[in-house]
């Protein structure tokens, strides 16, 4: 029977066991507070900003909500980072992506302080990650290796194969993966769009993560017996319903699922863990910040 992994009730465990950490740091005086900055009027990012605000309420961690015209001056994203690195009660930052063509997201990522940087996209963190001494891990494959690890899976010896080679999930995704430390220790192979023979690498592939953006492009023709499937994609394909289209991962879920032994479904697979990620992160953020030690999951 092939395990379909159930990232919602993953997303659910970790969100129930941050409550630990989140008493710590109320015992010591502080509420875990993440700000968001939303310069987009893109629904999507609209929806993603929102539900990252109710998540954090649900949890005990204060959201604070910043809305900026996206019309308006780079300067202002800036600023108000800015603001918020100065801000004592402000914990966790998160700019939400894509920025306005006029504003440079890589300046931005650069302009949060490296210590409030909860997505883990700053330079230093990233150095830090590869460095094997991670501060904080990059929320998607956060959350893969711990849907990995709730599969019961070892990556230790393994071989691992990545599709996508993107700086938020196919780069960072491998850096985890080859880590010496738990989660990490698998033999990794990036793959991308300059990929020869694609389906000849998935093939080889103990644990296959495609974060690739294409609908459904890998099939069970290109999984190994046995294997451990995780699909990061989220694309939107249209369909006969009242929205007018329907969420496909990069995984063509039925076929894939007869050669796996276990398979995240989209939506519902991946897409919460990274949510998760991010309140760990805050409350990790938080505990560092007013060097409380905190008991994270
Ligand atoms: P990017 O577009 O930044 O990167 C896509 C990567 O896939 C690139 O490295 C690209 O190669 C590679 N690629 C594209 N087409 C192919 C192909 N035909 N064969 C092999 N490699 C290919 O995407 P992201 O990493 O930001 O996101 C990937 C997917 O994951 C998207 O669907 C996104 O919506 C989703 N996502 C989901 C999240 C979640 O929480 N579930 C979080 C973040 C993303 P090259 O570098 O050569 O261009």
């Amino acid at each position: 029977m092939t395990e379909i992994i159930d990232g919602n009730a993953v997303a659910q465990s970790i969100r129930d066991d941050l409550a630990t950490a989140i008493d710590q740091l109320a015992d010591a005086g502080h509420t875990p507070t993440l700000a968001t900055v939303l310069m987009s009027d893109d629904p999507a990012s609209e929806t993603y900003v929102s539900m990252k605000q109710s998540d954090c309420e649900e949890v005990g961690i204060e959201a604070l909500d910043i809305d900026i015209d996206p019309d308006a001056d780079a300067a202002k994203l800036y600023d108000t980072v800015s603001d918020l690195n100065a801000d004592e009660d402000v914990n966790g930052i998160l700019v939400q992506m894509p920025v306005p063509d006029h504003v440079s997201d890589r300046q931005v990522l650069r302009a949060i302080d490296p210590r409030k940087d909860v997505d883990g996209f700053h330079p230093e963190n990233v150095g830090r990650l590869v460095a094997g001494d991670a501060r904080y891990k990059p929320c998607t494959p956060h959350g893969i290796q711990k849907l990995v690890e709730s599969a019961g899976v070892d990556t230790e010896g393994k071989e691992a194969v990545v599709v996508g080679r993107s700086d938020i999930v196919g780069k960072p995704m491998a850096n985890l993966f080859i880590q010496k430390a738990p989660g990490g220790n698998a033999t990794t192979t990036v793959c991308h769009s300059r990929t020869e023979d694609l389906p000849q690498k998935t093939r080889e592939a103990d644990i296959l993560v495609a974060a690739a953006g294409v609908p459904e492009m890998i099939d069970g023709e290109m999984v190994k017996d046995g294997a451990t499937v995780i699909d990061v994609g989220i694309n939107r394909v249209d369909a006969d319903n009242d929205k007018g289209y329907e969420l496909v991962g990069d995984v063509e879920f039925e076929s894939t699922k007869e050669k796996a032994s276990a398979i995240t479904p989209v939506p519902g697979g991946v897409g919460p863990m990274t949510r998760a990620m991010l309140l760990y992160n805050t409350v990790k953020a938080t505990g560092l910040q007013h060097d409380v030690t905190v008991d994270l999951p």
